[in-house]
């Protein structure tokens, strides 16, 4: 294996560019700390109910993609079209937005400020995710739907975040938008984001584990914690409790923080710059047939210890066993030991306190915790993020792939198209390294 490529975690980078590799006979293996490969992708389950780590779903913008998706599952994949709505002035409002929806559901005198303050709005300024939304929406809606969410998800200020997260989130989606929908009297904007989508039958960590079947037992390395990895002359040494291996390349889908803790050619981390988001989960299973027909409920009051809740019978009705359903409400904080079962106890009364759930409906419980669950893109860390990028990537022989590993805020859909391109890039540097390889022992075999 020495002349092969070390994959650093089997999350759904890792296993993506895996499957890529092994299509093109490059040697590889990835080293995965737990038992099953999947990382924040997994489906898992308590007693007859599954559920995802967070809600998920498989965004289909592009046909090359979903053709992909569609044959790694062999059609066992469903298209979803239903909507998700906020949680807003004690009602469920639609999102994406819809002016329809709002004017009905918003007190008169709201919707009166939204159309004031849009009208009244700065587009001049749009350095931040705060101003972004102002420009688009006006500040009273911004802040409504969302800045106080923003807030709660990344736990900075949404002045301090980059505009890369409001592109991400909120493209296609915007008040001229709202308007043209009330002037044709339908919905305009469904192309966006949370509108409709693919979901796997069986659950979202169906992609990840189709993957690691196509992998033989040399390929993943399941159980392998990464402990150290050493640089020495041409090669890498990883380091696992299972042992050394040697590797010519190194792909590194870990937070950058655990990576720099591990290869020893980092010598200075910016840890202040590089922080990360972590989820802690609860799942509540319910004797009740539906909370709501909304794929996800976001929260973004402050009164809410939690972000989201997601259904996931409404993505594949699977999910649960019939007539019953369940719920996983999404805690994002940014010290995961923090997590504890008084704030699920506070987390699960409030969501009984919205009125969607009956406390004895509950069946079972369980809290888990999803860690690096979002890394907090700030305007202060873009630039130092390039530049620590750069110069890891710059011997052509580290490369870093997907959302931690890249610090960006990566979806399933983005991390298969870096996949690709890195698997092309590995695929000249080995093939180059190669005829080298084989040039130098041929020169070596005329001189002796
Ligand atoms: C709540 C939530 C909702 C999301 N919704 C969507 C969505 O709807 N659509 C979408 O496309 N994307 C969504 N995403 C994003 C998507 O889940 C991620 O982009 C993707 O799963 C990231 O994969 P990854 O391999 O980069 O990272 P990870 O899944 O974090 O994988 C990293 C892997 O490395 C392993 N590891 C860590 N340390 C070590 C070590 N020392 N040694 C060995 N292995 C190690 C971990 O166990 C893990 O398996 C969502 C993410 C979250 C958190």
């Amino acid at each position: 294996m020495k002349d092969s490529v070390a994959i650093l975690g089997g999350g759904l980078a890792g296993l993506t560019l895996g499957s890529l590799l092994h299509n093109k006979n490059i040697p590889f293996r990835i080293y995965e700390k737990d038992e099953l490969a999947g990382g924040i992708a997994r489906t898992e389950h308590l007693d007859a109910f599954k559920y995802d780590m967070g809600a998920h779903r498989f965004h289909n913008r592009d046909p090359k993609l979903t053709r992909w998706v569609t044959e790694l599952l062999q059609g066992s994949i469903i298209e979803v079209n239903k909507k998700s709505a906020i949680s807003r002035f004690g009602t469920l409002i639609d999102f994406p937005l819809s002016p329809l929806n709002l004017i009905t559901q918003a007190p008169l005198s709201k919707s009166l400020i939204y159309s004031l303050s849009w009208i009244t709005r700065r587009t001049d300024k749009q350095d931040n995710l705060k101003d972004f939304a102002i420009s688009r929406f006006g500040k009273a809606l911004a802040q409504d739907f969302i800045l106080d969410y923003s807030h709660k998800l990344w736990g900075k200020p949404p002045e301090e975040l980059s505009l890369e997260l409001g592109s991400a989130r909120l493209k296609q989606l915007d008040f001229p938008t709202l308007i043209k929908e009330i002037i044709h009297n339908k919905r305009a904007n469904n192309r966006h984001i949370d509108g409709q989508f693919l979901y796997p039958i069986g659950g979202f960590g169906e992609i990840p584990r189709q993957l690691s079947s196509l992998f033989d037992r040399d390929q993943l390395y399941v159980n392998n914690t990464i402990l150290s990895i050493k640089e020495h002359g041409r090669y890498f040494d990883v380091t696992t409790q299972q042992g050394m291996f040697k590797h010519k390349y190194l792909v590194n889908t870990l937070p950058l923080d655990k990576f720099a803790t591990l290869y020893d050619n980092v010598t200075h981390f910016p840890h202040e710059l590089f922080q990360y988001r972590h989820l802690m989960a609860v799942f509540l299973t319910l004797n009740q047939r539906q909370i709501s027909p909304h794929v996800s409920l976001y929260f973004p009051e402050p009164s809410h210890t939690f972000t989201r809740a997601h259904e996931p019978r409404n993505r594949w009705q699977g999910m649960s066993p019939q007539g019953k359903t369940s719920v996983l409400l999404e805690i994002p904080m940014s010290e995961p030991w923090k997590a504890s079962p008084q704030i699920a106890d506070q987390a699960i009364e409030e969501f009984c306190n919205t009125g969607l759930i009956e406390k004895n409906s509950i069946l079972n419980r369980k809290e888990f915790w999803a860690p690096y669950a979002y890394p907090i893109i700030t305007n202060s860390c873009t630039a130092p993020r390039a530049a620590f990028l750069k110069s890891l990537e710059s011997n052509n022989k580290v490369f870093c792939l997907g959302r931690n590993a890249r610090f960006s805020y990566l979806h399933c859909h983005d991390i298969y198209k870096e996949s690709l391109e890195l698997c092309q890039k590995i695929e000249n540097t080995y093939h180059i390294s190669k005829s080298t390889s084989s040039l130098e022992q041929h020169t070596y075999n005329i001189h002796n």
